[in-house]
Order: C-alpha cells, then sequence, then structure tokens
C-alpha cells in the first residue's frame, strides 16, 4: 500500500459538528447528493441516536458508502456517570484523551434541564466558581457541546415531539459560553431545530458572566433566553467576585441587556445571584440588587423585565466562602419581592455527586497554570490552619 494514500487521506468530517444548513452543504458540496438526504440524517443522530450509517436503512447503499467514506459520528466518551439520589445524573465525559467536561441532567416537576459545558475548565476566574481552579485547556467544539445533549438524549430514551424527557437545555455548566461564540451558536441552532432536539427558544438558556460585546453578538445571531451572572450589584464588589467586570461594568452590561431585550417584545432576563455568607447577601446588598432591577423595568417599561435567581452558594474544597444562612436568604428574597422583583431561590440539587452549580470540574490539563497556584494557596492555608491548632 502507498503510505501516502493513507496520509492524505482527508480526516472525515464529523457530523455533529454541523448545524441543519452546514449538513446540507455538505451533502449538496462534498456528497454530490441532495439537500434534503441531510434531513433523513439528522433524525437518525438526533431522534434515534444512531451513529451507524449501516443501520440507517431509508438511505440507499450507494449514499451510506459515499458517508463511510467522508464522515462519521463521532460522540463524547462516556468516562463514568453518576446518579444522585434526587433524580439528578452526571456525566463525565472524555474530550480528547486527556481533557474530560460535565454535563448535569435535573429533572423536576413535568420538566428536565440539561446542564451543558461549553469549554473545557474556564479563563474567567470567578473566585467562587471550582471551574475557575482547574485554569483553562480549550474551547469545545459544536460536537463536542451537541455531542453531551445526545449523550444525555440517549440515557434517557428522550425522542423530541413525543417522549419529551429533555425539555430545557441550559449553557451553565463549564466554561464562559460567549467566548466560545460560533461553535456554542451552531450547537444551540441543533437544540432548538426540529430534526434536532426541537427545544422552543426560550427553553434553551445561555448563560454568560457579562461578555459584552458578545451579547450584542448573540442578539444578531441567535434567539435564546439569556441570563446574566451578575451577583453583586455595584462596581466594587462585583469586580472583585467577577474580575470580567473591571472590563465590562455593570452599567454596560445592563445596557446591553436592555439591547438584547428590546429585539424582543415581552422578552425578560434572568439575573443570577449567588448568595455568600457576609459577602453579598446582607440587607444593603438586597436593596442595591432591587434598585438595579426595577431600574431595569423601568428602561424596559415593563414588568418583570429583570428576573432574579438567588442560588444559595455551592461550597467546594479549599474555598473561602460560606453558603448564606437559609434565613437570610429569605430575607434577601423578601426585599427583592417587597420591590417587586420577580425572585425566586434556586434549589440545590445533585449536591450529593457535585452536580450543583459551580462544583461541576471535569479534568482540565490546565494551560493556564492556575490549578498550579491554587494547589498553593491551598497547601498555605492548610499549613497556617495547622500553626492555629498548634497554637490553641
Ligand atoms: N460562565 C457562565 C456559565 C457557567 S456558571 C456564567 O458565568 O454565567 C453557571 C452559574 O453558576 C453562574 O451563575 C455561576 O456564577 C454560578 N456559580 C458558580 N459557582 C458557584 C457556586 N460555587 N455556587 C453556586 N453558584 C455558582
Amino acid at each position: 500500500m502507498n503510505p501516502e494514500t493513507v496520509t492524505d487521506a482527508p480526516a472525515k468530517q464529523n457530523l455533529l459538528d454541523l448545524d441543519r444548513r452546514g449538513l446540507e452543504d455538505f451533502f449538496a458540496d462534498t456528497l454530490g447528493e441532495k439537500r434534503f438526504r441531510a434531513h433523513q440524517v439528522m433524525k437518525w443522530v438526533h431522534h434515534r441516536h444512531v451513529t451507524d450509517f449501516d443501520a440507517m436503512t431509508d438511505l440507499g447503499k450507494v449514499l451510506r458508502a459515499k458517508l463511510q467514506a467522508h464522515a462519521e459520528v463521532r460522540v463524547p466518551q462516556v468516562q463514568f456517570e453518576k446518579p444522585s439520589t434526587d433524580g439528578t445524573h452526571k456525566w463525565l465525559l472524555g474530550m480528547d484523551g486527556k481533557n474530560a467536561i460535565e454535563a448535569v441532567f435535573i429533572p423536576d416537576k413535568g420538566r428536565g434541564t440539561l446542564c451543558v459545558s461549553s469549554q473545557v475548565g474556564c479563563a474567567l476566574n470567578c473566585q467562587f466558581c471550582s471551574t475557575a481552579t482547574q485554569g483553562f485547556n480549550r474551547n469545545l467544539s459544536t460536537a463536542e457541546i451537541i455531542g453531551q445533549v445526545w449523550v444525555a438524549a440517549k440515557h434517557l430514551g428522550n425522542v423530541p415531539h413525543r417522549q419529551r424527557k429533555l425539555t430545557n437545555v441550559v449553557m451553565m455548566g463549564m466554561g464562559e459560553p460567549l467566548m466560545n461564540f460560533d461553535n456554542v451558536v451552531r450547537a444551540m441552532s441543533v437544540m432548538r431545530d426540529d430534526l434536532g432536539y426541537g427545544l422552543a427558544n426560550k427553553r434553551v438558556t445561555l448563560s454568560t458572566a457579562g461578555m459584552v460585546p458578545m451579547i450584542d453578538r448573540l442578539a444578531e445571531e441567535s434567539d435564546v433566553s439569556l441570563a446574566v451572572s451578575l451577583h453583586a450589584a455595584n462596581d466594587e464588589l462585583r469586580s472583585e467576585l467577577v474580575p470580567l467586570n473591571k472590563k465590562y461594568p455593570i452599567a454596560e452590561l445592563m445596557a446591553a441587556c436592555q439591547r438584547y431585550a428590546r429585539r424582543k417584545p415581552r422578552e425578560s432576563i434572568t439575573f443570577e445571584y449567588t448568595l455568600m455568607k457576609g459577602v453579598n447577601d446582607q440587607p444593603a446588598h438586597a436593596r442595591e440588587l432591587a434598585r438595579l432591577m426595577r431600574g431595569f423595568d423601568n428602561a424596559m417599561q415593563m414588568k418583570d423585565a429583570a428576573k432574579v435567581n438567588l442560588i444559595p452558594f455551592n461550597p467546594f474544597p479549599g474555598t473561602r466562602f460560606e453558603r448564606s444562612p437559609e434565613g437570610d436568604i429569605r430575607a434577601f428574597q423578601k426585599t427583592l419581592l417587597d420591590s417587586h422583583v420577580l425572585t425566586m431561590v434556586r434549589r440545590t440539587r445533585g449536591d450529593d455527586i457535585d452536580a450543583a452549580c459551580g462544583q461541576l470540574k471535569g479534568q482540565v490539563v490546565d494551560r493556564t497554570r492556575r490549578q498550579a497556584e491554587f494547589r498553593k494557596r491551598l497547601d498555605a492555608q492548610a499549613s497556617a490552619d495547622g500553626a492555629d491548632r498548634a497554637a490553641v
């Protein structure tokens, strides 16, 4: 055999990397087939979870042979999965032999939400998030993002339009989705496509720490629900908790949220606020947040244009933060409700399997060396604690 033919053979196209438009182009341009054939393949892959072209029985033999030669459906590898006592299910998915990410399914009355990761690790370094301690390695491909939905849908026996187990997707796993814009937008298009997972636009939510220019791009290119991780209503505190705030302070962020909401009538934005004991959970913080949210409602001239989701802090090893006491959480919520701000407290789920917000870690080959710094800090803290104990 001529070795050159081996090295020159073009890599097979992973069909999970393509949305409907991309797949139609691939069928027309690369395979010389009719565009609508792409639709049949999408249904096999996303509705029936079939990855073997030979099992796609309504495709002709010739087309199946072409697909074998030029394409593949490569899904993430399940390295480990863990059901929680409360019905939550977590998957550790291998991405490239070295890195792994996590996806979490959270069933609730009449709905099932999948929390999806967008990057291996995260570059933003938010102080209270355990993904941050892992450092950052790389963006996930479209295939790796939609692959998380594929794995969960297969496990659940989800059939779009009929046996709907998976009703919502939130881009709230590892990573900052707006830092991986194109791949995330493409994956979200498959989530909302009837030939994909058939989710309504408002049931796909992108959560961002506040990448202002990308919020504007999202408004132009996609149509999903937006959630913004706020965590503080003044710049001084927010810059400390979410360093990205130094670049895009609150006023700019709120203006971008207004522009996003304006593109559609009756569009609301969810503001996430993780409550940390003594840090951002005091009555003055609640009043400040209420003012900011009311300002948003007024600017939009709409009641409940801003919704608040309070997330009790989920601890992880080595963190200096603590969860706010229940009474403080209720008081914080009451202050907001009394100011007519629609406010929910997110019940913590999957606690026993470290699957709650901010606890997803996966396995990151850190390119930012942040993990090493974090370990050093932990060690220093441990020896200081030891010294304290010795002194007592
Ligand atoms: N980077 C995106 C999406 C990932 S985080 C973003 O920042 O929005 C998903 C949500 O969980 C965010 O609101 C985040 O701030 C919150 N979160 C992070 N760490 C947490 C923790 N330890 N406890 C509770 N919520 C946390």
